[in-house]
């Protein structure tokens, strides 16, 4: 029991943080505390995100760049493929078990909008130019400019300059705004723009692979980055237990009225935990089960440190650093599927998300009384799972993404708003849940390339030797020598 306990010490306290904050948050409730107060009691929670953020970038670059110079084109290709496939196999399968759902328990009832009332203006997005968005931001004009901010596609409203005719009639319907027309402007919004940074990386990780020797300090660099960010991470997470508690408690006391909403949208709530309860212990276990013949909750059970890093932080970029530590460390899973598939898969797959905001459309569809046809159930499906690959990794992402699911079938974006009180809870679920497919993903990627990578490792190896025997100054694959291999990776 001692050694289990001193082996899991970690993972206990970060599991009686969420308990003790959830406690002491309903039990602080009763007094009343000012929102500055709540500010000061979440505080050490706002540094643990600023900690876990200020690693983002620099963890997305050195992993992305060393991972990838250490396999070779056809090998991050194959892995690259895989992930893809699975990112897509889960977020469509996670997309249909909400809309299921939705439409079998029928949570959403008109008397609900009645009772929380209509919501408030929201603004309107469409199809196309979330596609395009996600285009140009995976295409950067600038990559420092990336590190920061991303482009957003804005409605606004312009004045004409100019009009044909200047009687008095036109010009003082000029001056009155009727004749203003709405206009799309392509414009930055802050937040790092994540995407663009891994197509970046990945580029710049590909290509020196393909130079091989000759990049050898430049990979270096990288990988030695890469362990030194882990080395911080580390120490982050004997801090985050604390961060959790402030976090969890924080949160609990700003929520106002807890349980008249609780009530009112109970059913939805219902429906969007089933949904993520029935993705996370049946359909993805039995995905990993069918593709690996291993026991999918073995995995899981390594991955738990991470999962309630999720909960605490509602950010799966956030996150990111402890599903790295959690994959290599406690599963073994080699460092160069991890580096490249995790930051990609944290960035565009989000199962939870997509399953959360179909579920949501389909709600607020039915408490406005309005009937979706099958044509409109399928467009829901496929705007929900590009509102996922679009969501940023950031807390409540998906409701700021929902808005294309709502506007591609015409219903009220302002009806966001309705569900807003109860996302805090649902953020949390749901980015536990794409945490998980990550790791999954990148599990199942790992098993598929395994044999790939040990052959590519031995002959590496053999060459190392041969190259030794024969005294070769040229060595040709000498760059990947020095770099660490699946024997080091727990080392680290
Ligand atoms: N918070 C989620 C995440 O980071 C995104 C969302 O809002 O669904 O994965």
């Amino acid at each position: 029991m001692v050694s289990w306990l001193r082996k899991n010490l970690l993972l206990v306290m970060t599991v009686g943080s969420v308990v003790l904050g959830a406690l002491l948050g309903f039990l602080l409730r009763g007094l009343q505390l000012s929102p500055q107060n709540i500010m000061y009691i979440s505080f050490p929670g706002e540094l643990l995100m600023h900690m876990l953020k200020m690693m983002i970038l620099p963890l997305i670059m050195s992993s992305l760049i060393s991972g990838l110079a250490q396999l070779d084109a056809r090998q991050s290709g194959k892995l690259g493929s895989l992930a893809v496939t699975y990112y897509m196999l889960t977020t469509v399968v996670a997309v249909i078990t909400g809309i299921f759902l939705v439409l079998v328990i029928h949570p959403g009832d008109p008397t609900i909008k009645k009772e929380i009332g209509t919501g408030t203006e929201g603004k309107t997005v469409s199809t196309v130019d979330t596609l395009l968005d996600l285009l140009r931001n995976m295409f950067p004009e600038n990559v420092v400019q990336a590190t920061f901010q991303q482009v957003q596609t804005k409605y606004i409203k312009v004045r004409p300059k100019v009009v044909k005719n200047n009687d008095s009639a036109t010009l003082a319907a000029l001056n009155n705004g009727s004749l203003d027309y709405v206009k799309a402007s392509v414009e930055y919004t802050s937040g790092m723009n994540v995407l663009g940074v891994i197509v970046f990386c990945i580029a710049i990780g590909i290509s020196l692979s393909q130079l091989g020797p000759e990049a050898h300090v430049m990979v270096q660099f990288f990988v030695i980055m890469d362990k030194v960010i882990m080395k911080l991470v580390m120490t982050v997470m004997w801090y985050s237990p604390f961060g959790i508690l402030c976090l969890i408690m924080g949160k609990i006391l700003e929520i106002h009225d807890l349980a008249d909403t609780a009530r009112m949208l109970a059913m939805y709530m219902v429906t969007v935990l089933s949904g993520l309860a029935i993705h996370s212990l049946i359909s993805l276990p039995l995905i990993f089960f069918v593709t690996t013949k291993k026991n999918p909750y073995t995995f899981m059970r390594g991955l738990f440190q991470a999962w309630i890093t999720a909960l605490g932080t509602a950010s799966s970029s956030a996150t990111l650093p402890i599903t790295f530590n959690c994959l290599e460390q406690n599963l073994g899973v080699d460092r160069r599927v991890t580096r490249f598939v995790l930051p990609v898969g944290a960035t565009i797959n989000m199962d939870g998300t997509a399953l959360y905001e179909a579920v949501a459309a389909i709600f607020i569809a039915q408490i406005n009384g309005v009937h979706l046809s099958f044509g409109q159930v399928v467009t829901v499906s496929l705007t929900a799972t590009l509102a996922s690959i679009g969501a940023a990794s950031v807390p409540s992402a998906g409701l700021v993404t929902m808005l294309l699911v709502l506007t591609a079938v015409g219903l009220p974006v302002k009806d966001v708003s309705l569900i807003v009180a109860v996302d805090w809870l649902l953020d949390r679920i749901r980015t536990s849940i794409n945490v998980l497919g990550d790791a999954m993903g990148a599990g199942i990627v790992y098993h598929y390339s395994k044999a790939d990578l040990d052959a590519h490792d031995r002959l590496a190896a053999t060459t190392r030797s041969h190259s030794i025997a024969m005294n070769d100054e040229k060595r040709p694959l000498a760059v990947y020598s020095s770099l660490p291999t699946d024997d080091d990776k727990l080392t680290h």
